[in-house]
């Protein structure tokens, strides 16, 4: 497989480190086998990035494999398009499952006719029935924690008549929801998993992959580890919630392997806790709904926690790589602070990306003894601290445009940017004075005037002789080219939305998107789909891959700088 960039950094260790490294130094696995095994019903979010991480970067670092497996033994609600999405999503994360000329990505649904030997061969040991009860009978017989649960009056059928029964349930003899194959473990068993859970419901749907070849379907659990054994996982790594189902995890492929169908060493689930990212929402069930009732553009848009929509905002795989490690992985569950996903993207797009100047609120500022006729070329570093990446160069002229919080008419404490008889540095241009500034109507300012010092050219052996306190970010009327900038904030104002039970809907920020017509600077326009800029004393921005493609130029704001610029 191949490796992303950062493959050869010293991981911290953690508990599921530790398992492997003990069961690759006693021999209890020779090889470390991991799988992501995605429900193709929807698109990854941030919380799936963290288990693709997790999976692909242990096999990568024990010299193993990682296989994408679709758990897609529910045909309901998945399709290919799906399919296609979370293959590119994993792609783009930086991992993949080839390994020489084998590719390890399959499909749960490949294995029904395994999946379906292994119930009769339950049913052949004595361990599996099928059961008539009405749905809620054997909600009301499986009891609770504090009560035992009924043995279905079901339970006692022959082996012969299971035999029967299963096969009529297959070849479409009964109707859907009026039986199910159960284990039969114990109906008093502690932990409710192991009281004779359903292993195959009948169900009439056609599946994206195998179409209407077949009726019944297996329940997660049942199909879950017959897919690692089938695949020789060595670490099954799940969330939390399914803590509760090792047990049975362990009782199916025990039992299997007595009936032969599979061989020593088994699979081994372990658990970790699932990601919680502060203000967001992670389940796929949720997200389609804000994408159903078009709280959102798509899964795509630059608000959702989706990977396709992470990737428009601006994030790169590096960004989400390094907050998979930062965050780690633990067996308590808790909240991450959205601040540490921002904190990522900033650290990894300030080596690279390109500095650029933009005015998002514009007004004029007209310099009143420039001549008029005239542009005076200035030039700025790509980026700072790569000399290499060379020089961008725009113009300066009599018109210019400021962001109208540059200027104050009654300055505040403290204010050092532009108000009347202040000088201040326009960066890589020159120091200009304020000397006026003109309203309309309402007071509202239209436009500011200045003066400029024609030997306080940034740059120039002059230029030091201007001792200014603000330095302010312009672009020149007469380069700056028209652009969409779309300043996002957080799509909840809740910071736990779902938590509880709580309708994540009524904490819904009805302010997270702001379309602003900005001007910004002429290197700007050669721009490419999702390059990503800092746009200096604003923040990170993207330029938008939808847009790009129609010729229009769009910018995402993706996170703010970290040290917000001076007054
Ligand atoms: P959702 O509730 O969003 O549908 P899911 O767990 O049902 O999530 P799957 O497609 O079944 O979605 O998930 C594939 C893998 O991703 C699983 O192994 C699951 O453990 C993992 N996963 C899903 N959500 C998270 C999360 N928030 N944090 C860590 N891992 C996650
Ligand atoms: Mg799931």
């Amino acid at each position: 497989m191949t490796s992303p960039a950062s493959s050869d950094t010293i991981k911290p260790s953690n508990f599921l480190r530790q398992i492997i490294e003990r069961d690759l130094k006693d021999g209890a696995v020779t090889r470390v086998v991991t799988r992501f095994p995605p429900e193709p019903n929807g698109y990854l979010h941030i919380g799936h990035a963290k288990s693709i991480c997790l999976n692909f970067g242990l096999a990568r670092d024990y010299g193993g494999v990682c296989h994408l497996r679709f758990d897609d033994t529910n045909p309901e609600k998945e399709s290919q398009e799906f399919v296609d999405a979370i293959i590119d999503a994993v792609h783009w994360l930086g991992f993949d499952w080839q390994e020489a000329d084998k590719s390890h990505l399959y499909l749960a649904s490949d294995y029904f006719a395994t999946m379906h030997q292994a119930a009769v061969l339950l049913i052949e040991a004595g361990l599996a029935y099928v059961d008539e009860q009405t749905p809620d009978e054997m909600r009301a017989n499986r009891g609770d924690f504090g009560k035992a649960g009924v043995d279905s009056p079901f339970r006692s059928r022959t082996v012969a008549e299971n035999i029967v029964r299963f096969a009529e349930m297959k070849d479409g003899k009964l109707a859907d929801g009026s039986a199910v194959l159960r284990a039969k473990i114990d109906m008093a068993h502690a932990n409710i998993n192991m009281r004779d859970p359903a292993l195959y419901r009948i169900r009439r749907a056609t599946h994206h992959h195998t179409g209407d070849a077949w009726c019944i379907y297996p329940m997660y659990t049942f199909a879950h580890p017959i897919e690692d054994a089938i695949e020789g996982i060595s670490h099954s790594i799940c969330t939390l919630e399914f803590e509760d189902q090792r047990p049975f995890y362990d009782w199916l492929l025990a039992r299997l392997a007595e009936s032969g169908l599979f061989k020593n060493p088994l699979p081994h689930q372990y658990e970790f806790a699932r990601l919680n990212l502060s203000y967001v929402v992670t389940s796929k069930r949720k997200l389609a709904q804000l994408v159903a009732d078009k709280h959102v553009s798509g899964w795509d848009d630059p608000r959702m926690p989706t990977i396709v929509g992470l990737r428009r905002r601006g994030y790169t795989p590096e960004a989400l790589q390094l907050f998979c490690e930062r965050i780690g992985v633990t067996k308590a569950d808790s909240w991450i602070d959205y601040s540490t996903l921002e904190g990522c993207l900033r650290e990894t797009l300030d080596a690279a990306a390109p500095r650029a100047m933009a005015v998002l609120d514009p007004i004029k500022l007209t310099i009143t003894n420039f001549p008029a006729d005239h542009v005076e070329p200035c030039s700025a570093p790509v980026h700072p601290h790569h000399e290499e990446l060379g020089k961008r160069n725009f113009g300066f002229s009599k018109e210019l445009w400021i962001d109208a919080s540059d200027f104050q008419a009654e300055p505040e404490k403290g204010y050092h940017r532009l108000y009347v008889g202040n000088k201040v540095r326009l960066k890589y241009g020159y120091v200009v004075e304020c000397t006026g500034f003109k309203t309309d109507a309402s007071g509202k300012v239209t436009e500011v005037e200045a003066t400029y010092f024609e030997d306080s050219k940034s740059g120039s052996a002059t230029s030091g002789n201007y001792k200014v306190k603000g330095v302010m970010t312009w672009v020149s009327a007469h380069d700056a080219v028209d652009a969409e900038v779309r300043m996002y904030d957080r799509l909840f104002t809740d910071e736990h939305p779902d938590a509880g039970g709580k309708d994540f809907l009524a904490s819904i920020n009805p302010n997270s998107l702001k379309v602003v017509t900005a001007k910004v600077e002429p290197s700007l326009a050669a721009s490419t789909a999702d390059q990503k800029f800092q746009f200096e004393r604003h923040g990170y921005f993207c330029a938008d891959r939808v847009n790009h493609a129609t010729g229009k130029l769009v910018f995402n704001y993706s996170v703010g700088l970290k040290d917000s610029w001076g007054k």
